[in-house]
């Protein structure tokens, strides 16, 4: 390793210099200069490297560089590079067709935007001209994306500086069981209470001035939050008895993350409609969008869809999206998310809890896992404070590092690891993953009471 010289690389001095990163202090960051990737590894400049915990943000689904993928951008990028959203293309129509395949019930229709953000802006304006209502219910302990109508809709400290936000926006508590807000003893009776408290706060606003919820069918950021059985149904039901709008943000949970093509199949409840990003292609070429029932898309036979981007339906993203879904159905992925998450991931996690006095919950499902860090079993007390800065987030600061030493890459959000590897991770690296994790556990277990 040539250590510091390297680290003065032409591409670090121009990041360095030109590039800023998101929601960061510019000064207190020092990223890695990723130079290759394959598979669930990535490394940098100097060789050092990772195992993919984090699947980047909780994207590349199919680990990194997949031949299906990079020789589907390649064979569109010889034939079509990109062609205005008014015409019609083979790459578009076959995604949106393949998309409305593993969609539930009558969720027909895709219209097509470059990320997640931007999904979440069109379900919102279609939720609203289709009600003729205005209000927007979401959770607190949410993330919806970084425009301004998703970020008001987001639910966590990252809206902070985007406020004051647009009008209509309230906001619910949902279902956390290991930190109720509403006193329950288990999950059973947090879901019935986080329904009782969602009836009442439509109760108080009005439910007929409510176009829209939205809500993560399994909160992912936030820290995958499994909403507990009847949970999501009862959602539904409210949603129905008020002709109110049911969006599912499966942005992060959907494409076989959960274990399901969509997280909310696992309760077969089928939402109005669908937002979702990432998994659907990887991002390898930037794609989302938002997958509307025909009951609702019937409106847009006569009258215009109200949205509209120089990149919808990208042809090089949708031929990726094309490739992703191919390989999902033929590796059998969706099946293998569940069968890791039961028989590999959540074992792991759960003998963790047993061996470290600072896990204080592991939970999720599929591939798609957290682990809840702690000072004090017993209290709850969290690991570091909530959206904690700088020294106050040593301790988490600490144990990131001590993952990174031991090979591993993680998602850390607050007081918790995300573990969210690839769906098609090698079983080998994922066991190896899981013991490095527990290895560096050791070092959250100094601030922890035994
Ligand atoms: N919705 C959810 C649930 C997300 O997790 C994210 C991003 O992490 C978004 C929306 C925003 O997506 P994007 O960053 O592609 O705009």
């Amino acid at each position: 390793r040539a250590g510091a010289t390297d680290a003065r690389s032409a591409a670090w001095r121009d990041d360095r210099r030109h590039v800023l990163h998101s929601w960061s202090a510019q000064a207190l960051i020092d990223p890695v200069v990723v130079a290759g990737a394959q598979g669930s590894w990535f490394w940098d400049e100097h060789g050092t490297r990772w195992l993919d915990f984090s699947s980047q943000l909780v994207n590349v689904n199919l680990g990194h560089q997949h031949p299906a993928l990079v020789e589907a951008i390649r064979a569109q990028a010889a034939t079509l590079c990109t062609i205005a959203p008014y015409h019609a293309n083979e790459a578009t129509a076959r995604a949106a067709r393949m998309i409305a395949e593993v969609a539930p019930g009558d969720l027909d229709r895709v219209f097509f935007t470059n990320g997640g953000a931007e999904a979440v802006e069109n379900a919102v304006r279609i939720a609203r001209q289709h009600t003729g209502r205005h209000k927007l219910l979401s959770m607190y302990r949410s993330y919806h994306g970084a425009t301004a109508g998703a970020i008001a809709l987001t639910g966590d400290p990252r809206r902070w500086n985007a406020e004051p936000g647009p009008p209509g926006v309230v906001r619910f508590w949902g279902p956390y069981a290991y930190r109720s807000s509403f006193h329950a003893r288990d999950e059973a009776e947090e879901g019935e209470r986080a329904l009782a408290h969602l009836q009442q706060t439509l109760e108080l606003e009005g439910p007929h001035t409510v176009a829209a919820i939205l809500l993560e069918s399994v909160v992912g950021g936030n820290g995958i939050l499994v909403p507990p059985d009847g949970y999501l149904q009862g959602v539904r039901d409210l949603c129905d008895r008020h002709g109110i709008v049911l969006i599912a943000d499966e942005v992060m949970a959907g494409f076989g993350r959960c274990g399901e093509w969509f997280a909310i199949d696992r309760w077969g409840v089928v939402p109005d409609l669908i937002t979702f990003a990432k998994g659907v292609n990887c991002g390898y070429v930037p794609l989302g969008g938002v997958i509307v029932s025909e009951r609702i898309a019937q409106a847009y036979q006569q009258r215009p869809f109200p949205g509209g981007l120089t990149y919808s339906g990208h042809p090089l993203a949708c031929a990726a999206a094309v490739a992703c879904i191919g390989v999902y159905r033929s590796e059998g992925l969706i099946e293998r998310a569940r069968r890791i998450g039961a028989q590999i991931i959540g074992p792991a996690l759960a003998a963790m809890r047993e061996r470290h006095a600072s896990v204080g919950e592991v939970r999720g499902l599929g591939a798609f896992w957290a682990i809840e860090l702690v000072r004090d079993r017993a209290t709850r007390a969290p690991l570091v404070p909530f959206n904690a800065a700088c020294a106050a987030n040593a301790p988490m600061a600490e144990l990131v590092a001590a993952c990174k030493r031991g090979g591993v890459w993680p998602f850390a959000a607050g007081n918790r690891l995300h573990i969210v590897p690839p769906l098609n991770i090698d079983e080998a690296d994922l066991r190896h993953g899981l013991a490095a994790i527990d290895e560096a556990l050791s070092v959250a277990d100094r601030y922890a009471v035994d």
